[in-house]
């Protein structure tokens, strides 16, 4: 492995983590959840409820569309009120079970640790959790642990990276239970056969990097052969986007993965720290993913804190227990400020991969005047996937097709870190999301090929 420990590019915001040493608070007591059908990347869920039914926590109110899907499960016991449209985190109109809760949390009956005993089994049970990336990715964790037999991963790699300014629900997760993370990767090791596996995490974070030292190294001193001997925690230096998969990737093993490619090309399964925890849990619990834990800060909060509640809470009713807004909120964000996203509506529920939410004033959510560009190309030095952000952005402006193909339009991860440098404000991953837009229209309208021409 490289010494470097990073990546080129990037960028250094100030971190503004106020509630890293804020320990993680249980909130319950909510009166309503709103749980969308499709949480997840993937087929939506069927739904199995209807109004008027009584559920318990844990019952499985969604049925996965297909094998990228995942299943939604009651998080509250008591009655489904409706079966309605919201607001998805893509913006998009969704089907969502709202119930109204009993107060009681009375667990469903069936819910048991599940019976594992090899990969298949281990797999499927996972599957049944209804478990995604908890890194705010939502990819189905289930599809993540069956890469294609010839590209089986020989290192797993664990993200504890938690770059983006204010989150610091995975660091509280690694400091509240180191020992679930080993767990769930040894669970994870043992059960997909990988062989090794690296903790990246930022260097800033020296607390959580020697709670995790301190598990590994009991579980190793207590079996010198086992497993344990062969994780490591990988120090990273802190710069954003650290977390990001492929600068994580090249920081910790060297290896790139190609343009359109995925972990599994460079034989890596990257896994979010929170994800392996809950996978602990879940074997010992069988407790679906029906709580999240995240961060609740930003300017307009009256008292940030890191949370645990129940996934489906109205994100108004979850500030509002909370401690309220001091200020009216200008923005609200699902996630951080460089990659999270505007909700227009404190209506809208938290769900399965949400990390933070981040409530800005008026002032700080004001959004600056663009100016013309310098041509300083900062964007471009910072640029971690070695784009050429100004060019995408121009070509994006005059729906120029060809151009934004030939800049590599697909290949921006949208990290923000562009925008975040420019001096002249401009407005730079609306501009890329908006050239993605343009050659996904594109691609719908071009002729499909014949399959036996
Ligand atoms: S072009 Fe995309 S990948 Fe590059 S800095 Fe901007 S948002 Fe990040
Ligand atoms: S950073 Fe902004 S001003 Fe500088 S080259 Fe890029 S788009 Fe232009």
């Amino acid at each position: 492995m490289p010494m470097t420990w990073s990546f080129s590019g990037g960028a250094h915001p100030h971190g503004r983590k106020g509630t890293a040493e804020a320990a993680t608070v249980r909130l319950d007591g909510f009166r309503r959840v709103v749980l969308p059908l499709s949480q997840h990347a993937g087929a939506p869920c069927r739904c199995l409820v209807a109004p008027g039914d009584l559920v318990k926590v844990g019952q499985r109110i969604g049925e996965p569309g297909g094998f990228v899907s995942a299943p939604v499960h009651a998080s509250v016991s008591g009655k489904v009120v409706a079966v309605r449209k919201t607001v998805g985190f893509s913006g998009a109109r969704i089907e969502a079970v709202e119930i109204e809760s009993d107060g009681v949390y009375e667990m469903h009956p069936d819910i048991a640790p599940p019976v594992v005993t090899d990969r298949a089994s281990f797999v499927a049970a996972i599957a049944a959790s209804g478990l995604v990336g908890l890194g705010g990715a939502s990819f189905p964790t289930h599809v993540k642990l069956s890469p294609p037999a010839d590209k089986a991963p020989d290192t797993l790699l664990i993200n504890a990276a938690e770059c983006e300014p204010f989150i610091a629900s995975d660091y509280r997760r690694i400091l509240e239970d180191p020992a679930a993370v080993l767990a769930g990767i040894l669970h994870v090791m043992h059960y997909i056969g990988i062989p090794r596996t690296a903790i990246g995490i930022e260097d800033d974070k020296p607390r959580a990097i020697a709670a995790l030292h301190a598990v590994i190294d009991a579980k190793a001193a207590a079996d010198p052969f086992g497993p344990a001997s062969h994780v490591e925690v990988v120090p990273l230096r802190t710069r954003y986007p650290q977390g990001a998969e492929k600068m994580l990737i090249h920081a910790v093993t060297g290896r790139t993965v190609p343009s359109g490619g995925l972990p599994h090309d460079v034989r890596v399964m990257v896994l979010n720290v929170s994800t392996v925890a809950f996978i602990a849990d879940y074997l010992l619990t069988g407790v679906p993913l029906v709580r999240r834990r995240l961060t609740l800060a930003g300017s307009a909060v009256r008292s940030p804190a890191n949370l645990d509640v129940p996934v489906g809470v109205p994100i108004g009713d979850l500030v509002e227990a909370a401690g309220g807004f001091a200020r009216t909120p200008g923005k609200v964000l699902m996630g951080g400020p460089m990659m999270g996203v505007a909700i227009d509506s404190l209506d809208s529920p938290i769900i399965k991969a949400n990390n933070a939410i981040l409530a800005l004033d008026e002032k700080e959510a004001r959004i600056p005047d663009e100016s013309v560009c310098i041509r300083c190309a900062k964007c471009v030095e910072s640029c971690p996937m070695r784009l050429m952000p100004t060019a995408i952005d121009e070509a994006s402006r005059r729906n120029d097709l060809e151009e934004l193909g030939t800049f590599h339009c697909n290949d921006c991860i949208e990290c923000g870190t562009c925008s975040f440098v420019c001096p002249a404000r401009r407005h730079l991953v609306q501009s890329i999301r908006n050239g993605k837009a343009q050659l996904r229209a594109a691609a719908a309208k071009a002729p499909k090929k014949e399959a036996n021409a």
